[in-house]
């Protein structure tokens, strides 16, 4: 519970609505070595073709970020709520690319959260595994002359796996959610909530059949990065790209 700042602010409210008021002025230290802070800046109601939801609008004032969770049944002072969260991904969510399996994980994990008492998905606006759309792009175009995802971010100069929780640990912690069921194949996302001092009850398996085009792809986050998957014989997948926020490394061969 060391890394957990102060988050004496963030009060039990009555309903969602309420919690705009309650973060008018909101400021703590923040969460994580960059110091994110959230606050909750509207809220409204958010029909969508995978269920009925409330919408909560985040503010991050740290770099202005914004992001949103979508909401399903009463999270506030929830225990077990199923919390999902996932990384903006313009490509795979609006435009149906077939290089991930974004908009597939998106709404597989929205139509589950529908069918829970409580459960909130947190979409966090952080295109590319944090690396941005353009340097997304750009590691496609290397993946399309025959590197992996993996090599792919480190010839950009981007580290695989350097992921931040910081941001979602906080919008639970504003959402007052006391305990959560987590929908994920990857166990670091677990460990790192934890340490931002959230409760984890369980991990739920979140498997979405591959396509031709992102087979590759996804066996490689399976292989190289230690999601739990199962290839045996099952066109059975990894989940989407996470919250990474990635620090270029030294020995960067591309400029970005
Ligand atoms: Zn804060
Ligand atoms: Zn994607």
């Amino acid at each position: 519970m060391s890394d957990v700042p102060c988050i004496k602010t963030l009060t039990a409210v009555p309903t969602l609505d309420d919690l705009v008021a309650r973060d008018r002025d909101h400021d703590c230290e923040g969460f994580g070595k960059h110091h994110i802070c959230v606050k909750v800046e509207a809220v409204a109601d958010l029909p969508t073709r995978f269920g009925h939801f409330r919408i909560v609008a985040f503010y991050n004032n740290r770099d202005g970020k914004e992001h949103v969770a979508i909401v399903h049944g009463d999270v506030l002072g929830g225990q077990e709520v199923v919390t999902r969260l996932h990384s903006e991904c313009l490509t795979g969510d609006a435009l149906g690319s077939l290089r991930c399996d974004c908009r597939d994980q998106l709404g597989v994990a929205l139509t589950r959260i529908a069918q829970e008492p409580c459960g909130v998905l947190l979409y966090l606006r952080q295109e590319g595994r944090g690396i941005g759309l353009l340097n997304k792009i750009r590691a496609y175009a290397l993946q399309d002359g025959g590197l992996d995802t993996v090599d792919a971010n480190l010839a950009l100069g981007f580290r695989d796996d350097e992921r931040d929780y910081a941001i979602a640990a906080h919008m639970l912690a504003s959402l007052t959610v006391k305990s959560i069921r987590l929908l994920t194949n990857n166990p670091r996302k677990v460990e790192e909530l934890v340490r931002y001092g959230i409760e984890v009850r369980e991990r739920l398996p979140h498997v979405i059949p591959a396509n031709e085009f992102n087979l590759f792809y996804l066996e490689t986050k399976a292989h190289r990065s230690g999601h739990f998957i199962d290839f045996e014989g099952k066109p059975h997948v990894a989940e989407q790209d996470e919250p990474i926020v990635v620090t270029p490394s030294t020995n960067s061969p591309v400029q970005p």
